[in-house]
């Protein structure tokens, strides 16, 4: 006669501790964006599906280093930095990346998050300040908006195009308007790095009286093209 079956429950699978991998944590000026100024502490999360042609941040295609969200919160939180900003890369192409933007506006920091809109952002923590891109056609990726993104948008959080040419600004002006995408939040156009002219870029929107904001990177004004900066 065999054993009796035993009739205690299975123990409950014990769920993955949640992590990310990472490229870089570290500390800079935000350059871009309404919180343009503030100094930031940078959590760069490692892989993007995405080759934007003008791509700054190659460096956090491949590589990284799995971390806890402890690990992540632990060296966010030695910074003493009140604002955070989650980026890549694409952050959200990372599951884990939920769970790290709730888990730091649980420890009461003013968190946004950079992404390329090409990735649903519905299920994003209400707390975090959503900067969405939408991609141009002279980024090479036009065909990866997820438009429907825009529509998720709240007064406080801003969509973002980066314009490589005229062409590009007349399309992203078309877009604009026929989305009416500054009535929803605020929208910013910022030039190509080494592509537009911002002088050029900042008449165009004169020009056409555009209510959108001329955003110049910061951080480029003050270290250049330096990673981690
Ligand atoms: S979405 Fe961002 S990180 Fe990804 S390729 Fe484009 S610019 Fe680079």
């Amino acid at each position: 006669m065999g054993a009796a079956p035993s009739s205690a429950a299975p123990p409950a699978e014990q769920a993955a501790p949640a992590r990310v991998k990472i490229t870089e944590i570290f500390l800079s000026i935000q350059g871009e964006a309404d919180s343009v100024g503030w100094p930031t502490v940078f959590v760069r999360l490692t892989g993007c599906p995405l080759r934007c042609q003008y791509c700054d941040t190659q460096y956090a295609f491949y590589g990284g280093e799995w971390l806890s969200l402890d690990d992540v919160l632990g060296k966010v939180a030695s910074f003493q930095t009140r604002h955070v900003c989650v980026t890549g890369g694409e952050p959200l192409a990372q599951k884990g990346c939920f769970d790290l933007l709730q888990r730091l506006c649980d420890a009461g920091h003013r968190v946004s998050l950079e992404t390329s809109g090409a990735i649903d952002v519905s299920k994003v923590d209400p707390r975090v300040v959503r900067v969405v891109d939408i991609k141009t056609p002279g980024s090479a990726e036009e065909a990866r908006n997820k438009l429907e993104n825009l529509d998720l948008l709240r007064a406080d959080e801003q969509i973002k195009f980066v314009i490589c040419s005229r062409a590009d600004f007349e399309w992203s002006r078309d877009l604009v308007r026929a989305r009416q995408l500054t009535d929803r939040c605020t929208v910013l156009f910022s030039p190509s790095y080494g592509q537009v002219e911002s002088r050029d870029l900042a008449q165009w929107i004169l020009d056409e009286r555009l209510p959108v904001r001329l955003q110049i990177q910061l951080h480029k004004v003050l270290w250049g093209d330096t990673p981690g900066r």
